[in-house]
């Protein structure tokens, strides 16, 4: 039977290691144990809120109704032929291990995707990306449980609308699934992706020409450990915020005032600028405000560096926000879900 308490502080199930109580909290571990949670939620009338990894989740208040912790496990090649191979992860398994998988079975597309933290189940909620690849040129198929009804549906692409950290679950779906598992489809042959954040130079400055798996997770190993805090030791959430997207004509603009400022385009008519980079150009780079700052290797991204409470970590967004704002009049949106 499913083991429900009451009153489970949260903050140790976050890599923020912020937050205060659920009023209610369970792990599951198979569909049977979802299954038997959403009926006690139902009978019990709760709200139902999932948690993978909480590695991308702020909780700033207690929690009213049903924290589910997801524990699903599982790693399955389901398909495979000479061109590709469909493989399954549990939504409760740690996403580095499902790149993992993929490497031992010399399966490539999820290379660069490799050390993001968190659960499986949560890749598709956000569309995970890292050095130019994200899950959805990866992506197969999900299969998630409705929260409502405990019907079972299996979403395609199409069905996801994945767009930049963001698909149809971070919107009109938002709290509505149990991602249940991921299904990825990966090439038998390579089509690396090697331009993006100097993967290519550490590749040369080790004198690797024909790169194999093993090199590249070993190199996005190194990239990222140079530049990410690690949240056991500095509790973060990654990039706290979403690089903006902007106008081309907007962007003209900016770009009179400043000449270096890092773009990228993005899609029709639109500009991607990097968050980062604004929150380094208004001084906020490695500075400490009381148990807060922005990382000195990364500015994008917010560390705890000593116990800070909710109230603080919000007060101190807004003071980056309003920086940002004052100085390009662009409002940083977050990319950490805030409960
Ligand atoms: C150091 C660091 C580096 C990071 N680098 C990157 C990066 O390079 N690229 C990137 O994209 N992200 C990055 N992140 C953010 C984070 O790792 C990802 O967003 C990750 O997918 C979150 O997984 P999680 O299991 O911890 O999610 P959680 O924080 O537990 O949950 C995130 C959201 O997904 C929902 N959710 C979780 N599981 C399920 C499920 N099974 N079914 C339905 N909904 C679910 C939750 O309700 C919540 O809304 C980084 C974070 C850290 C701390």
């Amino acid at each position: 039977m499913l083991n429900i308490v009451k009153n489970e502080i949260l903050a140790p199930y976050t890599t923020m290691k912020i937050g205060p109580a659920a009023e209610f909290f369970t792990i599951v571990k198979n569909r049977k144990d979802v299954l038997e949670a959403i009926t006690w939620a139902k009978a019990n009338k709760k709200k139902i809120m999932i948690l993978g990894g909480g590695s991308n989740t702020l909780v700033t208040k207690k929690i009213k109704g049903l924290v589910i912790k997801n524990e699903i496990k599982g790693l399955d090649i389901v398909e495979k032929n000479k061109d590709y191979a469909l493989i399954e992860g549990g939504s409760g398994e740690i996403w580095s291990k499902f790149v993992n998988f993929a490497v031992t079975h010399d399966l490539y597309g999820a290379e660069n995707l490799f050390l993001i933290p968190g659960t499986v189940g949560a890749a598709p909620v956000q569309n995970i990306g890292a050095y130019g690849v994200e899950l959805k040129d990866i992506f197969f198929h999900l299969k998630a449980i409705e929260l409502k009804t405990g019907a079972e549906k299996i979403f395609s692409l199409v069905d996801c609308d994945f767009s930049y950290r963001s698909s149809a679950f971070k919107k009109e779906l938002k709290n509505q699934y149990l991602i249940l598992s991921v299904t990825l489809k990966l090439s038998r042959t390579p089509d690396w992706k090697l331009d993006y954040g100097s993967i290519k130079e550490n590749l040369t400055l080790k004198g690797i020409v024909k790169p194999n798996l093993k090199n590249i997770i070993a190199v996005i190993q190194e990239i990222r450990n140079s530049k990410l805090p690690n949240p056991a030791t500095l509790p973060n959430s990654g990039s706290f915020f979403q690089n903006p997207i902007i106008s081309s004509i907007k962007f003209k603009k900016l770009l009179k005032k400043y000449p270096d400022i890092p773009n990228w385009p993005s899609g029709k008519n639109e500009v991607k600028l990097s968050a980062g980079w604004m929150i380094e150009r208004v001084g906020l780079k490695g500075k400490k405000f009381g148990p807060l700052g922005m990382y000195e290797k990364q500015a994008l991204v917010l560390v705890n560096y000593n116990n800070a409470s909710a109230g603080q970590v919000l007060n101190f967004i807004k003071k980056v926000k309003a920086a940002v704002y004052k100085e390009f009049k662009i409002t940083l949106k977050e990319e950490v879900n805030i409960l």
